[in-house]
């Protein structure tokens, strides 16, 4: 992403310390995990971008661990609502968290939350790393990227801009597009981007940066017009969409990572045994074609380890952490 744009960005100092419920107990035995149904939580709505990487892989795990494992919507303030009820789920390895690159934006974004937003969770292992586009409601004037950039600089006071709250991928896109072309627009929060999709499609939402996960097949089906993808390269799902490059706006790429996180105090045999899961359920040849099908792909075997994951989110706690302190720009 762009130096600049990202000065633009967002959110916080240090989360605060905050104790675990569970910290007191007593290791788990984990003889026979698991031995219920599990639960993802998902930070943002149902039926959007997080929601369905979350189905696919919460179906694939399930088969692999031999127990159902079901989808729980928690959205709401950026995704931090429901990391918050992962950090203080049971650590037995039956609660997990599905959330994006929020992780790593975060715990500098949001000085004051009731979680540790670092120390909080185990990671299990990384997902996938998604590309994003720009999209339009499907009367909006504009056919090309410099075409949509010329009427955003015009019409700024006018236009409105949908995302999933501070913290989301569509926040960072946004502001990474507003920054690019100059112009701030009015930004409409929602739960999560598959009820702003909603809104798009009705035309009462104008522009929105949202996963390939959650626009392709509304792009393919002629719903909503597409102006990029975010990325360096064209990608497979939509091979007639300009990168943002091409269309003028080098600046303007950004892909968003998933990983998947236990809370703090899972033992290493629980974060292993989910984390081999992970990875069978991201070779499941159904899982693999329906990524593609979204425009994505699952990461590599190796990258879906818990420390491949720490290290790389880590590294992206580091990466933001500056970019939102010279912004200046905190959720609180
Ligand atoms: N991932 C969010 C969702 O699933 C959207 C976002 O981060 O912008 O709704």
């Amino acid at each position: 992403m762009l130096r600049l744009a990202r000065r633009l960005l967002l959110a916080l100092a240090a989360g605060t310390a905050i104790t675990s419920p569970w910290a007191a107990m007593p290791a788990q035995a984990q003889q026979s995990f698991p031995n219920r149904t599990l639960t993802v939580i998902v930070p943002f709505a149902a039926g959007g971008p997080t929601d369905t990487v979350s189905r696919l892989v919460a179906e694939a795990m399930g088969r692999d661990l031999g127990q159902t494992m079901v989808v729980e919507n928690v959205g709401g303030a950026g995704g931090t609502l429901g990391a918050q009820r992962v950090a203080n789920a049971r650590p037995d390895g039956h609660t997990v968290l599905l959330h994006h690159i929020g992780m790593a934006t975060t715990p500098t974004l949001y000085r004051r939350l009731a979680y540790d937003p670092v120390n909080g969770f185990e990671p299990i292992g990384l997902v996938t790393e998604v590309p994003m586009t720009l999209v339009a409601r499907n009367n909006f004037p504009a056919t090309t990227l410099a075409e949509a950039v010329a009427i955003i600089r015009r019409d700024r006071d006018k236009l409105n801009y949908a995302n999933a709250g501070i913290g989301a991928a569509s926040h960072l896109c946004g502001l990474l597009l507003m920054s690019a072309v100059d112009a701030p627009m009015t930004t409409v929060p929602f739960r999560g981007t598959g009820p702003a999709m909603q809104e798009l499609l009705a035309g009462r939402i104008d522009l929105m940066c949202d996963q390939t996960t959650n626009t392709t097949e509304q792009i393919l089906g002629h719903q909503l017009k597409v102006f990029a993808v975010t990325t360096a390269a064209r990608i497979g799902a939509l091979p007639n969409v300009p990168t943002s490059a091409e269309g003028g706006l080098p600046a303007f790429e950004v892909s968003v990572w998933h990983g998947l996180y236990a809370p703090r105090g899972t033992s290493a045999e629980i974060v292993n045994r989910l984390s081999q899961s992970l990875q069978v359920a991201l070779r499941d040849p159904r899982l693999v074609a329906r990524f593609r099908e979204l425009g994505t792909e699952p990461v590599a075997t190796e990258r879906a380890t818990p420390a491949a994951h720490r290290a790389f989110w880590t590294a992206d706690i580091a990466k933001w952490r500056p970019i939102i302190q010279a912004a200046g720009q905190y959720a609180d």
